[in-house]
């Protein structure tokens, strides 16, 4: 596989894909510009290698063709400030103006592609469409971390059409590298710490950890699935019932390859899911009926605490309660801390998933972990063990 590194770019154009899918306001103006920023070593690799660049994205989910409020237009000003190059446009990602001004391009110069996503074959993964782009450039560089799960024309089956010239941008590989610190190259002991709403959406995680790990930590309302499972009860707390034996299996599973999975011991319970509903500690499986449970409790709180700064390895997906209200962020806010200083004892931290992400946000740790991930689903499914259509398609 090429190396973005090493490559002489010299007078080629390099197409990117990129995640320039980021939130515009009501004026068009970007309200959070976090993937452009990480999106620029990339672009100024290939510039400063002597290569000129095309940029394509989707922004939003346009249901029948282009729409103005779709338009990657509105990203112009913003990309060419942070380029430093007057980026050039293409008002469509095929025909005729893609083709011509693709041609046209001098090494140093730029030009962004419209939403890839005005065309339904992007998604449907249409091979002719990914050969029309493919034909734009010399090179493929796939930089768009957040879509690597899908196997759609730009992520992956775009790749087919450069089978020596294709390789990964800095986005992609770091993610990449940072998520192998944990599964493939974790020192131990590694902790892995799940919470969130409901098991379902964890389960495949739970399951590719229980031979990687040495600590399932579980919390979020997940973890009355696993009580209940064990005879606790937890009152009107969220449960999915259909999931008690797939839960009590994940901890079989668990104490045949000697992880250890620990769950909640108290937890703090309301009368209704409120930020002013009234609140009480209580053991985690004698919750009485009428009340559900919202967050660890403190006991809890000071076991995860110990477990996480005794840790080498902390992977973090979920959070402990409903953080979102101040009367239920207290476990959230502990777990936080704790990967923090863990982190700044010399543990290697990975934090991902969409709530852990505004989680530590929120609480300004976001600089004292050792990486964040950007991935969401791309990352999830990674850590449930599965290949990835987009790294796939670059690595082959
Ligand atoms: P997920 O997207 O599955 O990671 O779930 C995140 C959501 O789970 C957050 O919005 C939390 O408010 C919610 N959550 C965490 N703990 C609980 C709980 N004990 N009961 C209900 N919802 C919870």
């Amino acid at each position: 596989m090429k190396n973005i590194d090493t490559f002489d770019f010299t007078n080629k154009k390099v197409i990117i894909r990129v995640d320039f899918n980021v939130p515009l306001n009501d004026n068009f103006e970007i309200t959070d510009d976090t993937r452009i920023k990480a999106a620029i070593p990339t672009i100024k690799k290939v510039l400063s290698s002597g290569g000129s660049v095309i940029l394509m994205s989707h922004l939003g989910r346009p249901k029948n063709g282009p729409e103005n409020k779709f338009s990657l237009q509105h990203l112009i000003p913003e990309l060419s400030k942070q380029i430093g190059v007057d980026v050039q446009f293409a008002n469509n990602c095929i025909g005729e103006q893609a083709v011509e001004k693709a041609a046209n391009l001098k090494a140093g110069d730029v030009l962004l592609l419209e939403n890839l996503r005005f065309y339904k074959e992007e998604t449907k993964g249409d091979e002719a469409f990914a050969e029309k782009l493919s034909k734009l450039a010399d090179v493929y560089i796939n930089d768009a971390f957040g879509t690597a799960h899908r196997a759609h024309a730009s992520t992956a089956i775009i790749a087919n059409f450069f089978p020596e010239n294709k390789m990964f941008g800095y986005v992609m590989s770091n993610e990449l590298i940072n998520i192998n610190k944990v599964i493939k190259e974790g020192k131990k002991p590694i902790t892995a710490i799940l919470g969130g709403a409901k098991v379902s959406g964890k389960i495949e995680i739970i399951n590719n950890l229980i031979d990687k790990v040495d600590n399932i930590i579980i919390g979020g309302g997940m973890m009355f699935t696993f009580i209940k499972a064990l005879g606790g009860n937890i009152g009107n707390s969220l449960v999915e019932d259909d999931l008690l034996d797939t839960a009590k299996s994940a901890m079989e599973k668990a104490e045949e390859n000697n992880v250890c999975f620990h769950i909640p011991t108290d937890a703090v319970i309301a009368d209704k899911f409120d930020n002013n509903a009234s609140t009480k500690f209580c053991n985690s499986y004698e919750i009485p009926d009428g009340y559900m449970g919202l967050d660890i409790g403190p006991e809890t709180g000071q076991a995860f605490k110990d477990l996480i700064e005794a840790s080498e390895t902390i992977l973090w997906n979920g959070p402990m309660g409903v953080f979102e209200m101040d009367s239920f962020a207290q476990g959230t806010i502990e777990v936080a801390h704790a990967i923090a200083d863990a982190t700044k004892k010399g543990a290697f931290s990975l934090i991902g998933g969409g709530d852990s992400v505004a989680a530590i946000n929120k609480f300004n740790l976001q600089n004292e972990v050792s990486y964040v991930s950007t991935g969401g689903g791309a990352m999830l499914e990674f850590i449930e063990g599965k290949t990835l259509p987009g790294v796939a398609a670059v690595e082959k």
